[in-house]
């Protein structure tokens, strides 16, 4: 049998380099300093996973933490719209440049890259993917303490290249109360373990209405069981969050870093060390 040369493609030996599972994470550029990573992940489209991102971004700026956003979820970009980010990102021959909110987090979007934010994008998985590495390593991350990551819904191509590229530090799962009792919520449990990503804990969104008369909690959704369901996951609940039309008017009109609430506070305590 022949010797192992190291070059796959001209040796047929079955050595490390040909079965050892491949490192594919990529660094960021030599300006950039990204300390922690948290992916923000949801089943499917329309819990609240945006909205979550933004404020554990606002809670985290709050504390004087050096904040940024990575928009990953290409084809639904809603971050700048939260914080109504009007302006284009900039950048040179070789890097490009984050938008920077009001209170200082920096992001980095399509949206702030297109022409026309109301123009779909209309791109294969591989471009797709192409632009979510380009974001973690073209753009400069100035010396950022806790970068979260919006992170695209589902487990097909595009978060299977976040997993791979980006170094995670841990996920948090974002579960409305009736989506939690579908598998799409193990899914993406599944599909971090399988990465070996630590999930980090579960936030429950839209859990239930506040009545403005007497103040009683309504579970519009009836009782979660998101508890039963983080311990399954062998994770905990990090936050339970109302449906709130107070969020939701901040949320549209792009003031997000106005929001009051201190139904993330605790999460925060314990995500944000
Ligand atoms: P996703 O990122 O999961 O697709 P979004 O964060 O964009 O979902 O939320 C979808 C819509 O629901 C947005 O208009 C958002 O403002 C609204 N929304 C989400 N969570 C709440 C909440 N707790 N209270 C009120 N509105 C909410």
């Amino acid at each position: 049998m022949s010797e192992c040369t190291h070059d796959c493609s001209s040796c047929s030996q079955s050595c490390s380099s040909r079965t050892a599972p491949q490192d594919m994470h990529i660094e960021t550029n030599e300006l950039s300093n990204v300390k922690k990573v948290i992916g923000v992940v949801s089943g499917k489209g329309g819990v609240g996973k945006t909205l979550v991102t933004s404020l554990l971004a606002v809670e985290a700026r709050r504390r004087d933490f050096k904040t940024a956003i990575l928009d990953a979820d290409i084809t639904g970009p809603s971050i700048p719209k939260e914080f109504g980010l009007k302006q284009r990102a900039t950048g040179d021959e070789q890097f490009i440049y984050p938008v920077v909110t009001k209170t200082g987090i920096e992001v980095m979007s399509v949206n702030l890259l297109l022409e026309d934010e109301k123009q779909p994008v209309v791109w294969r998985g591989p471009v797709i993917a192409g632009v979510v590495k380009q974001f973690w390593n073209e753009v400069v991350w100035n010396d950022v303490d806790y970068m979260f990551v919006d992170m695209p819904p589902g487990t097909g191509d595009v978060p299977l290249t976040v997993y791979q590229s980006i170094r995670l530090d841990g996920i948090v799962i974002v579960t409305s109360p009736q989506e939690l009792v579908s598998m799409i919520v193990a899914k993406a449990a599944n599909m971090a373990k399988m990465m070996n990503i630590p999930i980090l804990g579960i936030i429950e969104n839209m859990s239930y209405v506040k009545c403005p008369k007497c103040g009683e909690e309504i579970k519009i959704f009836g009782e979660g069981h998101t508890e039963e369901t983080a311990k399954e996951f062998g994770t905990t609940l990090l936050a339970k969050i109302p449906f709130d039309s107070e969020l939701s008017k901040l949320s549209d009109n792009g003031c997000i870093e106005l929001f009051e609430g201190s139904w993330l506070t605790e999460a925060a305590d314990k995500l944000l060390k």
